[in-house]
């Protein structure tokens, strides 16, 4: 978007951080950190600035003390941006996905796990249980659906290659069941498999995550959809 359209949802919003590039149509990035400078409201607002080239230290001083760092463009991935901003956001010492209360009104998060792969569930369940969720585990789709009904967790994580019935099935099942409809369901698809990503989400799957499951990409993700 241009600088003055990014001005105008700056001002429109509450927001925790702005990355700004410092080349924009119409209203250059030097623009919008002067307009920033002039609001009571918006002045300490967190900016990273986002830059095509790498600025002399004269240059970034004169960026003002809200600025919280220059990332220059084709120097960085977006795993590292994504790193910076979480380090940024939630401070170094921190891991790099944010910790919310895993609590809600009637007790800890309920998470259920269906995996068919008996290390693959040892790995997600330790790492759920060590973040504080209460964790339910189910080997086939069927039995997914069965404590579910029961257990009405917050979330699901639903491996696809299951025996006795599929977590596409499941998927689909749970889709149709009042009560359950409602709950986030994240797919976990193998690599190899090639499409099962959007089968996963065609059956109905929130979102979906590739094994190897790596902890903290799952933590992160589990974070973004308990907060619907
Ligand atoms: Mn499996």
């Amino acid at each position: 978007m241009s600088g003055s359209e990014g001005l105008e949802r700056i001002r429109g919003e509450v927001l925790d951080l702005v990355l700004l590039d410092l080349r924009m149509p119409d209203m250059d990035g030097y623009k919008v950190l002067e307009e920033l400078q002039k609001s009571d409201d918006l002045k300490d607002l967190p900016v990273m600035i986002i830059t095509a080239a790498d600025l002399t230290e004269t240059e970034k001083r004169a960026l003002g003390k809200n600025v919280k760092g220059v990332i220059t463009k084709g120097r960085i991935d977006r795993s590292e941006l994504l790193a910076r901003i979480n380090k940024f956001l939630y401070g170094p010492e921190r891991t790099a996905y944010p910790r919310m209360p895993k609590v809600s009104a009637g007790g800890p998060v309920k998470i259920l796990i269906a995996e068919d792969r008996h290390d693959n569930m040892i790995l997600i369940k330790e790492t759920l249980r060590s973040t504080g969720y209460a964790v339910y585990t189910a080997t086939n789709g069927q039995e997914a659906i069965d404590i579910a009904e029961k257990e009405r967790p917050d979330l699901i994580l639903m491996d696809m290659q299951m025996p006795v019935m599929s977590g596409f099935e499941a998927t689909r099942q749970i889709r149709e069941t009042e009560g359950l409809k409602d709950i986030p369901i994240i797919a976990l698809t193998a690599r190899a498999m090639k499409g099962d990503e959007e089968k996963a989400l065609a059956a109905g799957c929130s979102d979906y995550l590739s094994k190897p499951v790596m902890p903290k990409d799952l933590l992160r993700k589990i974070e973004v959809w308990l907060r619907y």
